[in-house]
Formats: structure tokens, sequence, C-alpha cells
């Protein structure tokens, strides 16, 4: 039998997933995500690996951008296999995959008009990593697959997805390759969620593997309890409204828009808010919330005893899902208190600037973050408590409150983690920590060494590793 793994993403860092198996000359890539810190995004550029069109298969973990934003480029450069995913992934991944050519797009068309101006160069070409039709061109070869039940890939080798808790859709993959009698299991856990979140289920339990390849975002940190999650927003809500302000959330399209409907829909359902307009001002997150519509086979027993006794939470008196950019302004002209969840989430872009130009200034309204803010960005200057902010070209004063609301992680901790591992009924021949920062993902390995005496194996960027 030959197995040889390959880190070509995600390895010591966070974004850029993928991972290479050859099995048996058969080449499976396991995600094919974007870089997204600012000092990898260069690698976006990077020729692949291997040739596109010598890779038979893609097996994709879920519809974030760093893990299956790259697929677009993949497609043009002649990959032509099947991309297996959950149907949910495979909706998801349609939608974001767009939304992110039309961004390369204009990103592209930007750069080259300022660029020109400045009688200057870029540091990356000045035309889109890939197209609309480009991302489109990817969109047939989308295979869905149903957790738990095996998919024959090629001779003596299946993938079986699991659900892993993190978005909707999302899962842990188990490949096992036989030859001649025998047999290994290498185990992709893709981003683990959270036990006990709204909306998905828990991570699913794997009993065997030989290998496992765990991802570490938090591996060095244990979450605070997230059970005051709702009681906090309830608060800010309340507290907004006696003041007579407005509250503007900036989100993510996927999952933490949808949870934070799902906690007001809790809210109006037990009293504890007054009855508000809300605003889901995100055409991607609109869109988005209609996949959970269609598919509440993915949700959990909770949120699926909730829809029979309430119907959905996605749609409540009050709810309005804004689609076109004069109705997104229209907002700013209703008087008494609002919600607004627009997007960005880190306010980089899109509708939530507009709504933070018209907003910020007044000391009646709440902005209210329930992401984590990357370095660098609009939301993280305004969560650090600068007194001034630019926003589409004016400064600002920063007189609004700002609160930031935590517990909505998506991604597993320290100790989710090495709980989710201790589902292994036998120690893996190896485990391989990925999708963390360096420090994260050391830091996690150490522990299960230490923990459990297992051979622990922290890869670089483009290591290649055979297993046996
Ligand atoms: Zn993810």
């Amino acid at each position: 039998m030959q197995l040889k793994l390959q880190f070509l993403g995600a390895a010591q860092n966070v974004t850029g997933s993928r991972h290479l198996l050859e099995a048996n000359g058969t080449r499976i890539l396991v995600d094919c995500g974007l870089y997204q810190e600012r000092q990898f995004k260069a690698r976006n550029w990077d020729p692949f690996d291997v040739p596109p069109d010598s890779i038979d298969v893609v097996l994709l973990t879920h519809a974030h951008l760093d893990h299956c934003g790259l697929l677009p480029k993949l497609v043009k450069e002649g990959f032509k296999g099947r991309i297996y995913c959950t149907s949910a992934t495979a909706e998801i991944a349609q939608i974001i995959l767009l939304d992110s050519a039309k961004i390369q797009e204009e990103d592209a068309e930007y750069k080259r008009k300022r660029h020109k101006r400045e009688g200057r160069k870029g540091r990356y070409p000045e035309v889109p990593l890939y197209t609309t039709q480009d991302a489109e061109a990817c969109l047939p070869l989308f295979s869905p697959v149903r957790y738990k039940q095996p998919v024959q890939i090629d001779t003596g080798i299946e993938a079986t997805f699991y659900d892993a808790g993190h978005v909707l859709g999302s899962s842990i993959i188990k490949v096992k390759v036989s030859n001649g009698g025998q047999d290994r299991t290498v185990l992709f856990s893709g981003d683990i969620g959270r036990p006990d979140r709204p909306i998905v289920c828990d991570p699913a339990s794997l009993e065997q593997a030989d290998y496992v390849l765990i991802e570490s975002t938090y591996g060095d940190r244990v979450h605070q309890g997230p059970k005051d999650t709702k009681k906090m927003i309830a608060e800010v809500i309340n507290s907004t409204r006696k003041a007579g302000g407005n509250i503007i959330v900036p989100s993510f399209a996927l999952e933490r828009s949808q949870e934070l409907l799902y906690y007001i829909n809790e809210l109006l359902l037990e009293n504890a808010i007054p009855h508000l307009m809300v605003f889901l001002d995100s055409p991607m997150a609109a869109r988005i919330t209609k996949v959970f519509q269609r598919h509440s086979e993915f949700f959990d027993e909770e949120m699926t005893e909730f829809v029979r006794h309430n119907k959905s939470p996605f749609s409540f008196p009050g709810l309005k899902m804004t689609a076109t950019s004069d109705e997104s302004k229209a907002i700013n002209h209703i008087r008494g208190t609002i919600i607004v969840i627009a997007g960005s989430g880190m306010c980089t872009g899109g509708r939530v600037k507009h709504h933070l130009v018209n907003n910020i200034t007044n000391p009646q309204n709440t902005i209210m973050f329930v992401g984590y803010q990357a370095v660098g960005t609009l939301g993280r200057r305004i969560v650090n408590g600068e007194k001034e902010v630019r926003i589409l070209g004016r400064e600002y004063p920063v007189k609004a409150k700002i609160v930031r609301v935590n517990g909505f992680s998506a991604h597993a901790d320290r100790d989710e983690l090495f709980k989710w591992l201790s589902g292994l009924k036998n120690p893996p021949r190896k485990l391989f920590v990925v999708h963390g920062e360096s420090k994260s993902a050391n830091h996690f390995g150490d522990y299960v060494r230490q923990k459990t005496g297992w051979q622990v194996a922290v890869p670089a960027y483009r290591d290649e590793v055979v297993l046996d």
C-alpha cells in the first residue's frame, strides 16, 4: 500500500486549508482554501504544487472561504473531477464562491485604477484571482453526499463524511484505503464545532483512525462559558431601546447571522425583549439563511423541536431581509429603535459601513460585535476603543456604545478538541496538528503528547510524509 500525505496549506497557520492524500496512485485533495491572513495572501497566486488535472477528486469539509475559496482557480487550471461535500455545503459554497469572485473582480479593477493613478505596480497581479465565470465553472462538479454513507472514490478507496458541528453542513472526513487485505484510515477533522451550540449538531465522535489531522485554531486556549450570550444580547437590546438608539451588528454571513436571528427570536418568544424591527441587511446572509430554511435535516434536536413548535426562527414578525441597496439606505430614515445585522463581520466592506456612518457618532446607539476582529480591520479599531475612525474616506468620532458579545465561537477550544480526540478507542499511529497558528498548534501538540504519549507532529507548509 502506498500512502502519502502533503500539507499544502493551513500548516502552522489558520487559512488556506489544503491537504493532498495520495493513495495507491489516486490523488485526493481535501479542501482547497483561500489564504486570508495578510502575510500569506501571496500564496494564493502560486501555482498548485501538483498539476490540477492530475488530482482525481476533491473532498470538501465545509463552505468557509479558507476551505473552499481556491476551487475556482483549481478548476480554471485543469481540475475536472468531482467535488464531494454535503448538500448544504454545496449550496452555501456556491453562494460564497460567486461572492468571492465578485470581490476579486472589483478589487482587481480598483487596484488597477489606483496603481495607474499613482504610477506604480502592486504586490499582486492586477487581474482577479478568478472571475465569476471561473466560479460558475466549478459549480457542476459539486457532488452531494450524505453523512455516514461511504462514497466509493476509486478501487479500494472510500470516504465517509460525519457532522463536524462547525457550520451548517460541515464535515469531518474519514478516508479508508484498502489493499491486499490491509487497510488504513486517515481522518480529517476539518473545523470542529463546540458542543451545545444553537442550530447545528454537536461534533460526531469517531472511534477509530490510523492517522488523524486535527485543527487547532484555539488549541492554546479555553473559551469562557457561552451560557450568558443570549442574556447579554437581551441586555444590549433593552438598554439601547431605553436610550432610544439603534443596534448595529456587524456580522458574518454564514452561521453567525443565523445564530443571531435564532437568539432574537427566542428572546421574543420569552418576552425578554420588546418587538422591534430587525433588518438582515446582507444579501449574502439572506441567501445563506434560505439554505438553512431548505435544509432542516442538518439541525440539531433542539432546533428541530423549536421548528416544530414555533416554525422557522428565520421568519418572525418584524424581521426584514433587505435585498437592494435602496432598501438598505431607506433603513436610515426609520425612527425608533431598530436592529440592523449587516456584513461584513469585521467592517472591512459591505453595507455595515454606511450603517456605521449613520450611527457611530450618536451616544444613544450601540455597535454590538459578535465575532473575532482581525488586526488592522475597522472592526478591530472600534473594539480597541479608538476615539475616531475613518469610514468610507471620512473621519467619524466614536460616540456610540461599543459592546462585544462573546460565546459565538464556532471552533472547539483546547479541552473540547482533546475531548473529541478522546473518542478514539486506540491511539492513532500518528496525529498531525494543522489549521492553527504555530504557537497554538505546538501548544496543542505538546498538550496531547503529555496527556497520551501519542506520536504527534506539527507539520510545516509543504511537508510530506509517507504513511505506513
Ligand atoms: Zn470554518
